[in-house]
């Protein structure tokens, strides 16, 4: 499936909780699996392919997961890790967030999941629970970062690459 990317709508709305695991969801997730690993990514939100529904994907280096209606319910800590976002491509920032999450949620057994993880794991839970709720990491930049991507932006319209997204220069509106 393509992926959408920014300043496509549908990846600023909040997305719908699932109440059936049904063979339909479990083939959005394969679907949402081959696309990422296809693209590559770590993790993929179904919104970031077009779907409504509270499901992402992600594989760690360790093994494809599935988690539906993720709820992150608490966090702790703080740790800076460079990330990226299949959505907003060729651009990578330094992000501080919570570094310990607690996040509930179902797999795609129907089995509940209640898991408490760190750093890297923990980094994926966030920006993709992040997505389901329609926020995307750009609205994660400390106010120095934005100012800088801007201007970084105005260089790239200057002299765009010959492979520069479409809409990019979007990010955070004409001046
Ligand atoms: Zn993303």
């Amino acid at each position: 499936m393509p992926i959408r990317t920014y300043p496509d709508p549908v990846l600023a709305q909040p997305t719908i909780e699932i109440d059936n695991i049904d063979g339909k969801i479990a083939q959005l997730a394969q679907v949402m699996l081959e696309t990422m690993y296809q693209a590559p990514g770590v993790g993929l939100a179904a919104n970031q392919v077009g779907i409504q529904k509270k499901i992402f994907v992600y594989d760690k280096g360790d093994g494809p997961n599935v988690v539906i209606n993720p709820v992150i319910v608490e966090t702790s800590g703080t740790w800076t890790y460079e990330e990226g976002c299949l959505s907003v491509p060729d651009l990578h920032w330094n992000i501080v967030r919570p570094n310990k999450v607690h996040l509930q949620g179902l797999d795609l057994d129907g089995n509940t999941l209640d898991v408490e993880v760190d750093e890297y794991h923990g980094r994926i839970f966030q920006h993709e629970t992040d997505h389901l709720n329609g926020i995307l990491l750009i609205e994660r930049l400390s106010e120095e970062q934005k100012q800088s991507t801007k201007k970084e932006l105005q260089r790239m319209r200057l002299s765009p690459p010959a492979n520069s997204h479409d809409g990019l220069h979007l990010l955070f509106g004409d001046e």
